[in-house]
């Protein structure tokens, strides 16, 4: 889309693969100084050589005390995208407990987390701002083997329409993004089984799974002025699997 962003510092989280690259790439080519959060050193070397300008921030964020201190020193933005979670597939009898905790840790608590560190800086700076959390049509339908990160998304979900409500008064938008299946890395180690996949397709009225730039062009206009009066809101790119 023909947003511009010129001038605008953005943070995104998981921005070394999938669906957060690609925002940062957008970001960035939009105007944006872009901030790139992600776990795999690699991943955001190519990225800064793919865009150069990009500012790296390499880090676990399921580690807290990392987490403050670097977003902290790398802000203020006026921009966040809470896009990095692990989706860590087990069936409901046999979830374990590192498993729950990670998936909770980084999906649910960093978000949290991260965007406490930002929204401070953007009221201390008196600047608006726009929050966009990366959820997922599993937020609101119950899928095989995903009890954690049905129950992360779920959270999410909600986390997202109180920050809404806490932050609005400081002019701070809050959105989530819910996307259907998106054949990324994440999509790809969860959905490349035929049949499994066959069988979602089979449940979406469009007939087939989200593209990447699908949910980018929807985050990017939550992050953007056209979308100036929607917070609290989730903005379905499923495809209609929610409807169906
Ligand atoms: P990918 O697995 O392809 O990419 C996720 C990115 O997040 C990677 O760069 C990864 O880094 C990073 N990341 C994961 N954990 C951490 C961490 N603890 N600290 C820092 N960075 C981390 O996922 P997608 O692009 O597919 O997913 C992006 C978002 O979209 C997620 O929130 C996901 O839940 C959501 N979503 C995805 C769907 C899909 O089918 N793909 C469908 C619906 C929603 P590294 O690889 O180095 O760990």
């Amino acid at each position: 889309p023909h947003l511009s962003f010129h001038g605008r510092r953005a943070l995104v989280t998981g921005a070394g693969k999938g669906i957060g690259r690609a925002v940062a790439v957008a970001l960035s080519r939009a105007g944006a100084r872009v901030a790139a959060l992600s776990r795999t050193a690699a991943d955001l070397e190519s990225l800064a050589r793919e865009c150069p300008g990009i500012e790296p921030l390499c880090l676990d964020l399921a580690d807290w005390d990392a987490t403050e201190a670097a977003v902290g020193a790398a802000g203020p933005f006026e921009l966040l995208v809470n896009n990095a979670a692990v989706a860590v597939l087990q069936p409901f009898l046999e979830v374990t407990r590192a498993a729950f905790d990670r998936c909770l840790d980084v999906n649910l608590r960093a978000v949290l987390h991260v965007s406490q560190i930002v929204a401070r800086q953007m009221i201390t700076q008196g600047t608006p701002g726009a929050i966009v959390n990366v959820s997922s049509q599993a937020s609101q339908r119950a899928l095989r083997d995903h009890a954690v990160y049905c129950s992360t998304k779920s959270a999410l979900d909600m986390l997202s329409k109180v920050m809404a409500m806490e932050l609005g008064p400081y002019k701070i938008r809050v959105n989530t993004v819910n996307p259907t299946v998106v054949m990324t890395d994440m999509g790809r180690i969860n959905w490349s089984d035929p049949q499994k996949s066959a069988a979602m397709i089979n449940r979406i009225p469009l007939g087939k799974f989200a593209e990447v730039d699908d949910v980018v062009n929807s985050i990017l206009f939550l992050l953007s002025d056209k979308s100036a009066m929607t917070t609290g809101s989730s903005l379905m790119v499923d495809g209609g699997f929610l409807v169906s």
